[in-house]
């Protein structure tokens, strides 16, 4: 048997993206292609956040990042500016 390296596909990787980015409250739209090995999708609520993938040279794996994947989203309560609250508000 061979040990082979995980690799991580372009597909896997945006479905990570979409999935974290929903945990945060974006809705990512198209992929779209910025460099031959960057892709970049937005989020449709208009906050400006976006998420990224993104692979150097010969490697195997993509990276995934951007903002959508660190910050909450915004978008749908409109306050631009604003970062969410480290403590949940009281209800
Ligand atoms: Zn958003």
């Amino acid at each position: 048997m061979e040990a082979g390296l995980v690799t991580i596909g372009q597909i896997t990787a945006e479905a990570k993206c979409q999935s974290v980015a929903r945990n945060r409250g974006h809705a990512l739209g198209v992929w779209s292609l910025v460099t031959e090995q960057l892709y970049m999708a937005v989020c449709l609520k208009k906050c400006g956040a976006m998420a990224w993938v993104t692979r150097s040279g010969d490697e195997e794996f993509w990276r995934v990042g951007g903002t959508a994947l660190e910050q909450a989203c915004f978008g749908s309560r409109g306050v631009p500016g604003e970062t969410s609250s480290p403590e949940p508000p009281n209800l």
